[in-house]
């Protein structure tokens, strides 16, 4: 039987770098992965493949929309060949993945194809062509999320898909009634309306994005509106029926009144869940909570001294970057060292066009705390660059606290923003106050622009161009 000091369970973002890190550290790793390709879903399923598709669909959007606006004339039709969009898709996440491989090689990771069960805290079962045992001094378990559902759903995932079908579909749909205004539902939704498909939104909340800062909910709502995507807030699907190749949705608005959508697709992006199914958790004794996420504590230990678990399968946000640095994390403790992950500071970021990027907390979080705080906002269409590259909506808002002048949150809509958040990452890791960056040269014109504006508005409401 194989002996190693660590195996890891699963093999997206926060598995591949756990087993990296552990390897790094000199810790004999092994990883375990159910699918043939390594990735998990970040790569196979979720962020690389979505954002392949909405950057070829941006680049079309532009052919018909905005080309012109620059002065260039497409002689004939500008059409899409969907199929091999969908290819392409698949090429970027075929080498992604082979690139996980090339590193699990580089570091001496021993990769095992099967579903890795427990059959007691030390040893793990491999059920894949063969089967096969292995003795663990410690495992890390991330086995990461599946997509939510609601109960009266039957996901056929013909018509009624989550992202996964979404992202390999054989046909652009005519009219996709979207369940739930969230990120995987905005950016898919956008993907399918820049290709000409109608579509709905439907929110049971009362505006989309929700945990997102509220300016960022309405100017990307305002935005994705201009573009021709319908919005549906404050309201509660109730059914979801499917005949021959129609779906219906019913839902009630906030007047008790029930509304029927009718597409030919409809895609369900209510949420994830964590995934921990076969993985016989009770064999070792490894307690989940009432959420089915794997318990842990601030050190993302398990109840079982020597058995740890990462990214989507505990709580927290389920965010690839978010598991990475829990995966590194956990490598450091088994190596003695005392890493520390400030959770506030993990970045999010919606990849619509615009972009949404958030760190820190929003206002309404500052003002649920009652913490005393200034706000400095700054429009993008007041910057030259956005001017001439046309990308004119959204802004860059930062909060500061009323007498320090710590920033404490940072809220962006705009072209580039997924980029721009990782200044005040920065900013807000080494503890700047918002003059530290209202400051600092930022080159001419970027967007950036924004972030230094932003900053001079918040630090003594004397933003420079507006
Ligand atoms: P996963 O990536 O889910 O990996 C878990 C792996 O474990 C899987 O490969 C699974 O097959 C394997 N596994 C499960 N059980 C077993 C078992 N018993 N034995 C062996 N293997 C097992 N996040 C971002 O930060 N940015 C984005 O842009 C982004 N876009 C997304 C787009 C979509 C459409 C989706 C669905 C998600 C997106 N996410 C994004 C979220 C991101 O994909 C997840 O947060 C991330 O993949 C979580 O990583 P993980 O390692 O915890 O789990
Ligand atoms: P989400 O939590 O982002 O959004 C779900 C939305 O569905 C929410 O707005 C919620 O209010 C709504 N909802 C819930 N029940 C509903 C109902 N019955 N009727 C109507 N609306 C309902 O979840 P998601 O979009 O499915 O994404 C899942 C996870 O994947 C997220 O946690 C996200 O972090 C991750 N993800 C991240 C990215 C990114 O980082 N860019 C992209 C895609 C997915």
């Amino acid at each position: 039987m194989s002996k190693y000091d660590v195996a890891v369970i699963g093999s997206g973002p926060g598995g591949y770098v756990a087993a990296i890190r552990c390897a790094q550290l000199g810790m004999k790793t092994a990883i375990i992965e159910k699918y043939n390709t390594l990735g998990g879903t970040c790569l196979n399923v979720g962020c690389i493949p979505s954002k392949a598709l909405l950057d070829s669909s941006h680049h079309y959007e532009d052919a018909m929309k905005h080309f012109e606006d620059h002065g260039i004339d497409i002689p004939g039709e500008v059409k899409i060949n969907f199929k091999k969009m969908i290819e392409r898709k698949a090429s970027v996440v075929e080498q992604t993945t082979k690139g996980i491989d090339f590193l699990m090689n580089k570091n001496k990771i021993d990769v095992f194809t099967g579903v890795g069960s427990f059959k007691d805290a030390t040893h793990i079962e491999i059920t894949g062509e063969s089967t096969q045992t292995i003795e663990a001094a410690n495992t890390i378990i991330a086995t990461g999320s599946k997509p939510a559902t609601l109960p009266f759903i039957t996901l056929d995932k013909e018509r009624v898909i989550t992202s996964t079908e979404a992202l390999s579909l054989k046909e652009i749909p005519k009219h996709m009634v979207v369940i739930g205004g969230g990120v995987i539902g905005l950016e898919l939704g956008q993907v399918y309306k820049r290709l000409g498909a109608e579509v709905s939104v439907i929110e049971y909340m009362d505006r989309i994005i929700p945990t997102m800062d509220a300016a960022q909910s309405k100017e990307l709502m305002k935005a994705m509106k201009k573009q021709g995507v319908k919005f549906f807030l404050s309201h509660k699907v109730s059914n979801v029926s499917r005949e021959a190749d129609k779906v219906r949705v019913t839902a009630t608005d906030k007047k008790d009144k029930e509304v029927t959508f009718t597409g030919d697709y409809c895609l369900v992006s209510v949420g994830r869940r964590a995934y921990t199914d076969g993985l016989a958790l009770q064999n070792a004794g490894v307690k989940a909570n009432e959420r089915g996420q794997v318990d842990v504590n601030d050190h993302l230990q398990t109840n079982i001294s020597n058995i740890y678990a990462i990214g989507d399968v505990v709580r927290g946000a389920m965010l690839a970057h978010k598991a990475e640095e829990e995966g590194v994390m956990v490598a450091e403790i088994l190596a003695g060292q005392k890493p520390h992950i400030d959770y506030n500071l993990i970045p999010g970021v919606v990849y619509t066009w615009p972009e949404v990027a958030s760190v820190g907390k929003t206002e309404e979080q500052l003002k649920e705390s009652g913490t005393p705080y200034k706000a400095g906002q700054f429009p993008m269409r007041a910057l030259g660059r956005s001017r001439a590259s046309g990308d004119t909506d959204g802004f860059v808002k930062i909060l500061s606290d009323a007498t320090t002048d710590e920033i404490l949150g940072a809220h962006m809509v705009g072209a580039r923003c997924a980029d721009l958040i990782a200044e005040m990452v920065v900013a807000m890791e080494f503890r700047a106050s918002a003059e530290d960056i209202a400051r600092m040269s930022h080159a001419h014109p970027t967007y950036a622009e924004a972030i230094k504006e932003a900053a001079l508005a918040a630090t003594a409401n004397r933003a420079l161009h507006i």
